[in-house]
């Protein structure tokens, strides 16, 4: 049996790839090696929950070929991410704006709130920045800083913020509006059924293979194909010759309760040093907490997660794209374009951190330009 492409990877990246080849007519296979399809934005149905098992996935773009494209395959909710945050107890809405402002300072007014951040800037006096507290504060305060920054900063990056440098924030975004859209996209949502339905729905009629790994059968493929689209990492295709590329990554532990509302909200931050997880995500208000037929879902799940350390064999979540791994990247990307008819894409074959638009934009373009 001989292919068109083999798509390896039955991820966004893939499947848009897959749905556009099979269009014009060409002849796909796409195998995957875990047991399911979609990759990191897969979706699993527990008691009427879609649970989000790879980390909470909220869809936003301002690019309409993008959402056009994936409206022909799905329907999304006008779900709309406003994260709030928890200190010690104390709630704080995200990203900073004047609700945050007032709950903070008992400010009213933009000008107000202004006058505060501006005040302690000035009285902070940092003239010199050498790490990325003193960046932070002279962004933003102290205030904020201590309760909605440092310990949150902290978790992620495993380390206190005097020793973390300052360009991993270069702006802290403040709004003088009660606005707490946090993507403030023109299109958002979630898809209804989740997104394994729309990656389902993007496969209808390919060939999809499960539990099959490439790089453990690669002869054996790479003969039943005339062209590989290969989404996985791209350090692992040359057995890390050149060394293994670097991730952060992130830990869930999940719940199921036997109650209707643990958090009132789908995301809640945990701003302060203590609580060792960074955040809580409450599943069901991604759906506004019914079903796909519209009933009211009587449990609940939650993920706590846990930023961690990334070790060769973990799940690769977030690239870390300092100027060692960079410079890697660069040695495995020569070695890739000496491929012929490999291709590769997504977030793992280009080892950069891509929103899930950014993935379904890469693909449509590499689509046009291979199959035109
Ligand atoms: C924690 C987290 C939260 C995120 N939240 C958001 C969000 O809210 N909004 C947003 O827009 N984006 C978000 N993203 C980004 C989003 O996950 C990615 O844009 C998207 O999943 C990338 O799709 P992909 O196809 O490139 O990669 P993947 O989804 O990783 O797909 C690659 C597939 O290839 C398979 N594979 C790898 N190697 C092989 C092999 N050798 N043989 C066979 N199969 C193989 C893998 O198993 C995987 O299924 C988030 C990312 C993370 C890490």
């Amino acid at each position: 049996m001989k292919y068109d492409y083999l798509v390896v990877g039955a991820g966004l990246f893939g499947a848009v790839f897959a749905r556009r080849a099979a269009d014009v007519g060409k002849k796909v296979l796409v195998i995957e090696k875990r047991s399911h399809i979609a990759g990191n934005i897969y979706t699993e149905k527990i008691e009427g929950i879609d649970f989000h098992k790879y980390g909470a996935h909220i869809f936003h773009t301002n690019n309409e070929l993008v959402w056009e494209f994936l409206n022909k395959y799905i329907k999304f909710n006008c779900f709309i991410n406003s994260p709030v945050a928890n200190y010690n107890g104390e709630v704080f809405s995200l990203p900073f704006n004047m609700y945050t402002f007032n709950k903070m300072w008992g400010v009213v007014t933009p000008q107000e709130a202004m006058r505060k951040i501006e005040e302690q800037k000035a009285s902070a006096n940092i003239s010199n920045i050498t790490n990325l507290e003193e960046q932070a504060i002279s962004l933003v305060g102290v205030d904020i800083y201590e309760k909605l920054i440092k310990g949150y900063t902290q978790k992620q990056w495993g380390r206190p913020c005097t020793e973390l440098p300052s360009f991993i924030i270069k702006r802290l975004p403040v709004r003088f509006t009660f606005d707490n859209n946090y993507f403030n996209a023109v299109y958002q949502g979630i898809p209804i059924g989740g997104y394994t339905k729309l990656v389902e729905n993007l496969l209808q009629g390919i060939e999809v293979k499960l539990n099959v790994d490439y790089l453990e059968n690669k002869e054996s493929f790479d003969c039943i194909t005339d062209k590989i689209v290969y989404t996985g990492s791209i350090d692992a295709f040359f057995n890390y010759k050149l060394g293994a590329l670097e991730y952060r990554s992130v830990r869930f532990e999940n719940e199921l309760l036997d109650i209707p509302n643990f958090q009132g909200n789908a995301a809640v931050n945990y701003t302060d040093i203590n609580t060792p997880y960074t955040r809580i995500i409450e599943h069901k208000w991604f759906t506004f907490g019914k079903d796909e037929c519209g009933n009211e879902i009587p449990k609940t799940i939650i993920s706590k997660e846990y930023s961690s350390e990334w070790h060769l064999g973990d799940e690769p979540y977030y690239p870390i794209n300092d100027e060692k791994n960079n410079m890697l990247y660069k040695g495995y990307k020569k070695l890739a374009d000496k491929e012929t008819n490999i291709y590769f894409g997504g977030r793992l074959g280009e080892y950069k951190y891509f929103d899930m638009d950014q993935v379904v934009a890469s693909a449509l373009q590499f689509a046009d330009l291979e199959l035109n």
